[in-house]
């Protein structure tokens, strides 16, 4: 018979995994228990759907067999099997995903990273197997088949004999070595402990044939083994069991087995919910952001129950956009069973379900910001862009729910802020919420625009996200307090001496309309600064649009030529002032250089590209002789 290869990502990821993914070997049970699991639901669905269909509750369970002499582990279940094809395509290759083969040509030294964020259930099988056979007969088919294979090197698929519908996974486990005792997973109570720990909430009995001793009949002193077929598991879903029997370990052990991410989650919340609509759900905040996590091929979604019965893997209007990152399930009786797609986003009851869960994550969000600020930093480091995003778009419908999770860095504090915290410390005389915009916290304290309001003692919010901007511009203000840009034309600041700064600006008024004139279009004014104090020059700018957001609007696709609207401000104070006005009266020409000098310096200033860096340079030689 011939060999068939694994396709070429299987191949690789096979090696990978092998040698490492998984530090626990022991969670090979729990993947083929979970795929047994599934393969029964997949069933049960049928036989709920399809009257033709006649089955028992007694015709759904998974068995585990070691058997210690052979080293075999078989776990067989009574699901609904796999007929060739399914066997080729679902255990030969791991992920059709052409995502994944990309990902995996492109990062495989980082490969741990990648194959976290992928189940690769069935194949763990060979973390403690040299050969894995699969003997698998499916639903409403007269064959049966045989799939074998010792690993990397490929698998051969030949007819073979079953009688029953169903599936066996059978294991020849690997003998011991220096490091790793495999006889282990041949161990009845080493097992039944594993399936304990991982496997406890499958919905469907894990039989096991258990060896226990009793006392030989017609004797005191003599004992015998004999044999018991137990069921190992409660059987009790996770998400309908009481709260307060369930440690975190036991939500952690779950967000695994459910491959929600190979992270450990930040927070669960378990909701079982009695009211209009009634259902349980578990959710969790992950700590990493998934690799595919701002990209569109990124689903969101939460697996949905009816009634015990998996319908949906990710039903995504169970999740507003902004809470995308939430992971887990939703169970409830309260649905169909035969609920499509359409159907769901119109029903009355899903819609109440998502309403429920979003007020729920918020106020889980939200204590855990008041009450484990170091664990709420963590979950914003890796989301807050998407709350930033969810502030943003809809037209700020979603402002409300989401302003008071954003955190900002202070100038003050050194450290994340939220805007109720800014707010009450806002002295009495400060009129506006200050923020300022730029690359870096580094770059944003260097600018002169922040003096003034610095010196005055006011804090200031750094906003070093392209999205910061524009979901303040959404929220427009807090707690009626209006944001205020450090280089917006009007800071409601009044200055020690603005009433000399009015005068003197009059005074100056020729020059400054001669240095516009100058520069053309390039400013809409030129103008005394009331906010600098030891810089010589600034930009600042006039109505809505600021020089941060003209930058992000340029670099985006198809941008359109979009302009704030700038102001040159001159620090009148400044000693370069003496050299602009001897200049207007003695030499036109130096003006013209030196208007240009500073035009320039300001740009640079604010991290925006000069026109003509080569005539720049040469103005400041110019400058020199
Ligand atoms: P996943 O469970 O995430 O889909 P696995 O590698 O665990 O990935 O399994 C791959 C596929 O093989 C499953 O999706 C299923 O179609 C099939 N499969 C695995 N085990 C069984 C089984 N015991 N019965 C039926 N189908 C199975
Ligand atoms: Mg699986």
């Amino acid at each position: 018979m011939t060999k068939k290869p694994f396709k070429a990502e299987s191949k690789k990821l096979l090696e990978m995994m092998i040698n490492s993914i998984y530090t626990q070997k022991e969670i090979f049970l729990r993947e083929l228990i979970s795929n047994a699991s599934d393969a029964i639901d997949k069933l049960y669905y049928k036989t709920l759907t399809d009257d033709k269909l006649v089955f028992n509750k007694d015709d759904f369970y998974i068995k585990v067999s070691p058997d210690k002499t052979n080293r075999i582990l078989t776990i067989s279940d009574t699901g609904i099997g796999m007929t060739k094809e399914e066997l080729e395509n679902n255990l030969g290759v791991i992920a059709q995903s052409g995502s994944l083969a990309f990902k995996m040509e492109n990062e495989l030294q980082d490969g741990h990273n990648i194959i976290g964020q992928f189940g690769v259930g069935f194949y763990s099988a060979f973390m403690v197997a040299d050969e894995v056979a699969v003997i698998t007969k499916a639903l409403g088919s007269d064959e049966a088949f045989k799939w074998e294979s010792k690993g990397a090197d490929g698998y051969t698929i030949e007819p073979y004999e079953k009688d029953e519908v169903g599936t066996d996974i059978i294991l020849k486990i690997k003998d011991n070595t220096e490091d790793e005792q495999y006889d282990e997973y041949l161990d009845e109570y080493r097992l039944k402990a594993i399936i304990k720990k991982y496997s406890d909430f499958i919905r469907y009995p894990i039989k096991m044939e258990i060896t226990g001793q009793r006392p030989k009949e017609d004797s005191d002193n003599e004992f015998e083994e004999y044999a018991e077929e137990q069921t190992i598991n409660s059987m009790v879903p996770i998400w309908r069991k009481n709260k307060n029997e369930l440690t975190d370990e036991d939500y952690a052990n779950f967000y695994a087995e459910k491959h929600y991410g190979f992270d450990k989650p930040i927070k669960h919340i378990h909701i079982s919910a009695d009211g209009a609509v009634s259902y349980h759900a578990i959710l969790f905040i992950p700590e990493n952001t998934p690799f595919d996590y701002y990209t569109k091929e990124y689903e969101k979604g939460l697996e949905l129950y009816s009634n015990g019965v998996l319908i949906m893997d990710k039903c995504a209007e169970l999740l507003p956009d902004f809470f995308s990152f939430v992971k887990g399930m939703v169970d409830s009786d309260d649905l169909s069973l035969n609920i499509s797609r359409e159907m769901l986003q119109h029903d009355r009851q899903l819609h109440l379900i998502a309403k429920n869960i979003k007020n729920k994550i918020k106020s889980q969000l939200q204590s855990l910001l008041k009450n484990d600020r170091e664990q709420y930093e963590k979950f914003f480091q890796s989301f807050s862009r998407q709350l930033k995003y969810g502030v943003y778009s809809d037209y700020g419908a979603n402002k409300e729910v989401l302003q008071d999770l954003l955190l900002f860095y202070s100038s003050k504090e050194k450290k994340l802020v939220t805007l109720d915290e800014y707010v009450s410390r806002m002295p009495e005389d400060q009129k506006y919420i200050y923020y300022a915009a730029g690359e870096s916290i580094d770059r944003i304290e260097k600018l002169p625009q922040t003096e003034i309001v610095s010196d005055k003692g006011y804090e200031i919010l750094y906003f070093t996200d392209d999205i910061d901007e524009f979901a303040i511009k959404m929220i427009m203000n807090y707690q009626e307090k209006e944001f205020k840009s450090v280089s917006s034309g009007d800071l409601g600041i009044e200055a020690d001496n603005d009433e000399t700064a009015t005068n003197e600006e009059d005074s100056h008024k020729e020059l400054f309309d001669y240095m516009k004139d100058i520069l053309k279009d390039k400013v809409k004014s030129v103008k005394a600064s009331k906010r600098l104090k030891t810089h010589p020059v600034c930009l600042s700018t006039e109505g809505e649009l600021t020089i941060e957001m003209e930058k992000i609007l340029k670099a985006m696709p198809n941008s359109q030529d979009v302009k704030a609207d700038k102001v040159l401000e001159i620090n009148i104070h400044h000693e370069v002032f003496q050299s602009l006005k001897d200049a207007y009266e003695k030499d036109k020409e130096k003006l013209n250089l030196y208007t240009n000098l500073l035009y320039n310096q300001a740009l640079l200033i604010e991290g925006l590209p000069i026109n003509d860096p080569v005539e720049f340079t040469n103005d400041i030689c110019k400058v020199m002789v």
